[in-house]
């Protein structure tokens, strides 16, 4: 894609409050910054469609705008519309583009016009003594709503809580939007379930719509009964040369399609994952250095790949170009009480 550059505007199209998440891109064709005024200076930041096919977020936005249409909003946001390309054709991600989601500073990616991009928008916030920052995604699979932090501090944590009580802590993949942010002011991702959901758009809207009434974020410490915190143990992804399959029983490995229901529940040692149809047929785990862990995690046993120990799964799929794209799963395991 040739000269991405950032789109900054403070006043939006009408259009913008109905226009569906392919037809976006005709307003706005590139990433675009929308800065609103209200009441509280310091804005929070909202960012949309970072992955052009979670499209809970732009809903959301539909309905906080239409809200204060005739209204002052009680403090100053600022929208990021991340990738209306790849939203155009209902793509996570368009081929010969970075992942939106990847390229913000501290990326391990070399430098793109995206980097360059999300860099100008993160001093842009940050001139802009941002309040909070908030990041709205869908995934696929059976998923409870759930919040990620990049941070443990018990600001990020009071942020994270309001949404709800299970949230993710994480450091790795690098480059995700909140990372860059929690470097100056708290912030959290949104994970809303299934795109289209009619209950992640509800629940998103109510929070964004708290956290814009909010004067200050508090830095108490949260309840344990308010908490279920969760840490990535490792990213599971599977090798490039190595096929796979939901369905085919030609494929280097077939895994279990049950396993999606699986998401958020602990899963015992010796799950089995899938059947192995060949000798290169293994999974990768890493972790949050990047060291690979895959024979720790998993081992194969009479053409069943199985996991070593208790863990519990987040974000599994059956959507094959997910899995190629991003990773087959997380492993997670819960954190004491911070
Ligand atoms: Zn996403």
């Amino acid at each position: 894609m040739s000269n991405l550059e950032l789109n900054q505007i403070d006043s939006f199209p009408q259009e913008l409050l109905e226009i569906s998440i392919e037809k976006l891109y005709t307003l706005f064709p590139g990433p675009t910054l929308l800065h609103l005024q209200g009441k509280r200076p310091e804005p929070v930041f909202v960012s949309v469609l970072l992955h052009g096919n979670e499209g809970t977020g732009l809903h959301v936005i539909q309905r906080l705008l239409k809200k204060y249409q005739h209204s002052v909003l009680p403090r100053s946001i600022s929208i990021l519309f991340g990738n209306t390309q790849a939203a155009r054709y209902g793509k996570r991600v368009l081929d010969g583009q970075s992942d939106y989601n990847r390229v913000w500073p501290g990326t391990v990616e070399p430098n793109t016009q995206e980097t360059m991009v999300m860099r100008k928008i993160v001093n842009e916030m940050e001139r802009r003594n941002v309040f909070a920052s908030i990041d709205i995604h869908n995934n696929t699979g059976l998923n409870p709503h759930y919040s990620c932090i990049n941070k443990l501090e018990n600001c990020f944590l009071q942020l994270a809580t309001l949404f709800g009580h299970t949230v993710v802590y994480f450091l790795t993949p690098k480059g995700v939007q909140s990372m860059a942010f929690s470097k100056f002011c708290p912030a959290v991702t949104l994970e809303c379930g299934e795109p289209g959901s009619p209950s992640g758009i509800d629940h998103a809207l109510d929070y964004v719509d708290a956290v814009l009434h909010m004067k200050y974020i508090s830095n108490d410490p949260i309840l344990p009964q308010d908490i279920k915190l969760f840490h990535t143990v490792a990213r599971v992804q599977v090798p490039e040369d190595v096929t796979f399959s939901f369905t085919d029983q030609n494929a280097n490995i077939l895994f279990k399609s049950e396993l999606y229901k699986m998401n958020f529940s602990v899963i015992p040692a010796d799950t089995c994952f899938g059947i192995v149809n060949s000798n290169n047929a293994r999974l990768f785990a890493f972790n949050d250095n990047e060291e690979e862990l895959g024979e720790k995690l998993f081992y194969i046993n009479n053409q069943q790949i199985k996991l070593t120990k208790p863990m519990m799964p987040a974000m599994l799929t059956l959507d094959e170009a997910v899995i190629r794209q991003d990773c087959f799963c997380y492993l997670m395991e819960q954190l004491p009480h911070p």
